[in-house]
């Protein structure tokens, strides 16, 4: 299999990384390919399904022109620090350019021990590859930026887990590039400006030529990622999205989601949820994941400040100014998302109220989030309140969802009277409440099942489960029951790392 490598991060200075090759696994068996994205990325659709592009999925085979490494950083990890983290079970094999012209990484996890392993085996299991394979490309299908899935492959070996042994695979991901808020906590910890430097220049370069032209690139380079940042975070809230390890280690300087590992959507609205088996205290619950986007930003300005200017004090003055307007710039994209998900169009001075109460609201009835927003938007098709049959229906779906259906017909009420209030045409509204509120998000129970189904080699649910999630806006008269929240014995309470 031909890769058009084109590897910058491998020219980098020594302290970036060790150079390291995935570790070879006993039997490669091909489970999915992306073969869009591989022709995105400049690979031959054709090469795709050969023995040798599946030893290339598994580590077995170094493709041509490949400089495989094991990118360092550090991290803090629930609030506390590790020095050194790195990639652990990770090898970046190298880059390519697009055929849309964007540099990519490609990255395989799962690929053996590195000098970051620590005391991890550096294998991964048909699980969490799985899951992050299902969960990234319906992230990507919902337009939100994300690291993508090019390859599952099953490794004919066991990986010991607390749960037993479990079947092995190895996952290929894309990424725009794998550099962290870590990498540069990482530089700035050992004191190494010139580290800090040279990073900071590679990355304006790849991410963000603009910042290359301010007045000062570094402060630019902060707010772009910033940006970056407070829109993906604002998405992810939109879509009920809980990333679940928010660590700066995960936390992606070119702004995509990246290390899905105890993620899930929730089904119930409440700002208070959480999935992940080892986040006890909740810190990041749905409704946290803002601040603690804002705590790890603030450690990335402090890990640029010995470049943002040579006197101390003045550089922690641009830095702490710059970091301040994280709370506005977050608020525009979420109340500007949240008024485009209830139809309020264009946003008007009282909706922040407005969509605040209402999401009190949901949270008061124990309403499922992604039905009320999917069942509204067909509400908003209809002539509203001219006694439409279909409206009918809707208005009634909707009632089912609340604990305490009278709340909603008063809701209903205020509701239609704020959208008396703009000259939005019905077709534009509905256009747009269609287009940021999914009918199919990757419910939790549903990825569980598929998880258990594939570890008895039943890729059905799987391939069944992709195929739905990527097309997340449009009604599937087939598929109505992947639409549906679990029922009481199906909900799944914790979700482990499983690394
Ligand atoms: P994560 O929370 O999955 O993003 O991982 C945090 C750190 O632990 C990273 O440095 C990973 O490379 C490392 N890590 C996770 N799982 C393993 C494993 N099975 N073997 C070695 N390192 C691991
Ligand atoms: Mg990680």
């Amino acid at each position: 299999m031909k890769i058009p490598f084109d590897n910058s991060y491998a020219a980098l200075p020594e302290q970036f990384y060790t150079r390291q090759d995935p570790k070879p696994v006993a039997a490669p068996k091909l489970i999915k390919v992306n073969t869009a994205l591989a022709e995105l990325i400049g690979i031959d659709p054709t090469e795709l399904e050969t023995v040798e592009a599946t030893d290339v999925f598994a580590g077995n085979t170094i493709p041509k022109g490949a400089s495989p490494l094991a990118m360092v950083y550090a991290g803090h990890q629930f609030g506390g620090w590790s020095p050194r983290l790195g990639d652990g079970r990770a090898i970046l094999l190298g880059e390519t350019i697009g055929t849309d012209g964007i540099r990519r990484d490609i990255h395989l996890k799962g690929s053996g021990r590195t000098p970051y392993s620590r005391g991890g085996d550096g294998r991964a299991w048909l699980g969490p590859v799985l899951r992050e394979y299902i969960v990234s490309e319906a992230m990507a299908a919902l337009g939100i930026p994300t690291t993508r899935a090019l390859a599952a492959v099953e490794t004919g070996e066991h990986v010991l887990r607390e749960e037993g042994p479990l079947p092995g695979a190895v996952f290929t991901r894309v990424a725009q590039s794998h550099v962290r808020v870590g990498t540069f906590q990482y530089h700035y910890a050992r004191k190494d400006t010139e580290a800090t430097k040279t990073l900071a220049d590679y990355i304006i370069a790849r991410h963000y030529p603009e910042a290359a032209k301010a007045d000062q690139p570094y402060r630019a380079l902060i707010e772009a990622v910033m940006d970056k940042q407070a829109r993906l975070i604002a998405r992810w809230m939109q879509v009920g999205f809980i990333h679940g390890v928010m660590n700066t280690d995960n936390m992606s300087i070119a702004g995509e989601t990246i290390d899905f590992g105890p993620c899930a959507f929730m089904d119930t609205y409440h700002p208070g949820t959480v999935f992940s088996s080892i986040d006890h205290a909740g810190r990041y619950a749905w409704g946290k994941q803002p601040s603690i986007a804002h705590w790890n930003l603030s450690q990335f300005a402090q890990s640029l400040l010995p470049i943002l200017h040579e006197d101390p004090d003045i550089a922690v003055g641009i830095g702490q100014e710059t970091i301040d307007g994280f709370q506005e710039i977050f608020s525009d994209y979420y109340f500007e998302g949240f008024g485009e998900k209830f139809g309020l169009l264009p946003l008007t001075e009282g909706d922040p109220d407005f969509i605040g109460d209402s999401l009190k609201l949901l949270s008061d009835n124990e309403v499922d989030f992604t039905l009320f927003f999917r069942h509204l938007t067909s509400l908003a098709g209809f002539e509203l309140g001219n006694g439409d049959d279909g409206g009918e229906e809707c208005v009634q779906t909707l009632r089912d969802l609340f604990k305490e259906p009278e709340a909603l017909d008063s809701w209903l009420e205020s509701w239609k009277a704020r959208l008396s209030q703009d000259d939005t045409t019905l077709t534009e509204r509905y256009n747009k409440m269609k287009s940021v509120n999914p009918v199919f998000i990757p419910r939790n129970h549903q990825v569980e099942a598929m998880i258990q189904a594939a570890i008895t080699g039943d890729y059905a649910p799987f391939e069944r489960l992709l195929a739905v999630l990527s097309n997340p806006y449009s009604e599937q008269p087939k598929n109505t029951d992947l639409e549906l929240p679990p029922k009481p014995e199906e909900i799944v309470h914790a979700t482990f790392c499983g690394t």
